[in-house]
C-alpha cells in the first residue's frame, strides 16, 4: 500500500475535491417530475446523474441504514464559488498542477517502496502471481488495494460501472477468463458498493442514451427480484438491498462461464465471493455466497464442462 502520507495526500486533494464536487454540482440536470412514474419500480424523481448519485446521499448500508453523520456531504456554496473564482482566475494552471502532482505522488511512492524494500520493483518486474480477481465499480471512491491491504502482484483488478459481469461484454470475459486459465486466482470477488450511481440511475426512469444497454442488466436484476424488491418500502432500503442482489447475480454470471467451471472441476479453485462495501463506516460485507451450492445449480442448465 501506499504509505500514509502519500495516500493521504492523494485521497484529499482539497482543490481537486472542490472542483469536482462542484463540477457534479453545476452539471447536473434536474429529473423532470412529469418523467417519473410510480408503480412496482418506484424510480426516483431526483437527478439521474451518475456522478451525483454517487456524491450525495442514499450511502448507508442496509445493516445501518439510520446512521448518515459519515456521509459525504453536498457541496457548500462557498465551495462552489472557490471552483468560479478560480476557473475565472487561472483554470489552465489548476490543470497543469493537479496532473503534475499525480507525479509527484508517484515518485514519492516509488522511492518508498525502494527504500523498504530494495528489490521490490525488480520482483515486480519478474511476473505476477495473484491470488484474487477483484471484479469492482469503477467509482473513485472505492480502490480494491487500498481497502483491502493488498500490495501490488496481489490482486488481478476490473472495474466497470456497477460491477457487472455481461457474457457479451468480451472486456471482462477476457480478464476472467486470463485470471483463471493463466493466473490461476483462487478467489474472484465481486465487489459492490451502498450509494452506487450505476444502480441508482437504473431504478431511474429515464432514457440515458448510451448507459441504456449497460444499465439494463440491472433493471433486468431488478426484474428477476421484483417480488422481493417490491416489498421493501423505504426507497433507500429497497436501493440498498438491489446493491446485494446485483453482486450476487454478477457471482451468477461468473460461475456461469466455462473457463471458472473448469478451473473449479479439475482444481478446487477459484472460489467466488461478493462483497459489498459501505462508505458510512469503511468496511467491506460478505455476502457469504455459497458458491459450491450457486456451481451445482446454475449447472443444470449451463453446464458448460463437458461432463
Ligand atoms: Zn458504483
Amino acid at each position: 500500500m501506499l504509505n500514509s502520507h502519500v495516500t493521504t495526500s492523494l485521497l484529499q486533494q482539497p482543490a481537486s475535491a472542490t472542483i469536482r464536487r462542484a463540477f457534479i454540482s453545476n452539471s447536473s440536470s434536474s429529473f423532470p417530475s412529469s418523467l417519473a412514474r410510480s408503480g412496482p419500480f418506484r424510480f426516483s424523481t431526483s437527478s439521474p446523474s451518475l456522478l451525483r448519485h454517487c456524491s450525495s446521499d442514499s450511502h448507508s448500508s442496509s445493516s445501518n441504514s439510520n446512521s448518515n453523520s459519515n456521509l459525504p456531504k453536498a457541496t457548500p456554496s462557498s465551495e462552489k464559488s472557490t471552483w468560479r473564482a478560480m476557473a475565472e482566475k487561472d483554470i489552465s494552471q489548476y490543470l497543469r498542477e493537479t496532473h503534475d502532482r499525480v507525479f509527484e505522488h508517484n515518485r514519492a511512492w516509488a522511492a518508498e517502496k525502494k527504500k523498504a524494500d530494495p528489490e521490490f520493483f525488480s520482483n515486480l518486474s519478474a511476473g505476477q502471481n495473484p491470488e484474487y480477481l477483484w471484479i469492482g465499480c469503477s467509482d473513485s471512491r472505492i480502490p480494491a488495494e487500498q481497502i483491502t491491504g493488498l500490495e501490488p502482484g496481489h490482486a488481478f483488478v476490473h472495474r466497470n460501472i456497477a460491477n457487472l459481469v455481461c457474457n457479451t461484454d468480451l472486456n471482462v470475459m477476457s480478464v476472467i477468463n486470463y485470471a483463471v486459465h493463466h493466473l490461476q486466482v483462487k478467489h474472484i470477488v465481486v465487489c459492490g458498493h451502498y450509494g452506487c450511481g450505476g444502480v441508482k440511475a437504473a431504478m431511474t426512469a429515464k432514457d440515458m442514451g448510451i448507459l441504456n444497454p449497460w444499465l439494463r442488466n440491472i433493471r433486468d436484476v431488478y426484474r428477476l427480484h421484483e417480488k422481493e424488491l417490491d416489498a421493501i418500502k423505504d426507497e433507500d432500503e429497497r436501493y440498498n438491498r438491489l446493491v446485494e442482489l446485483n453482486v450476487i447475480e454478477q457471482c451468477n454470471n461468473v460461475v456461469k462461464t466455462a473457463v471458472v467451471q473448469r478451473s473449479f472441476a479439475k482444481n478446487s479453485f477459484p472460489i467466488v465471493h461478493g462483497w459489498v462495501f459501505g462508505f458510512n463506516d469503511g468496511l467491506l460485507r460478505n455476502l457469504e455466497i455459497d458458491f459450491e451450492g450457486m456451481l451445482k445449480d446454475i449447472q443444470k442448465i449451463y453446464n458448460l464442462t463437458d461432463s
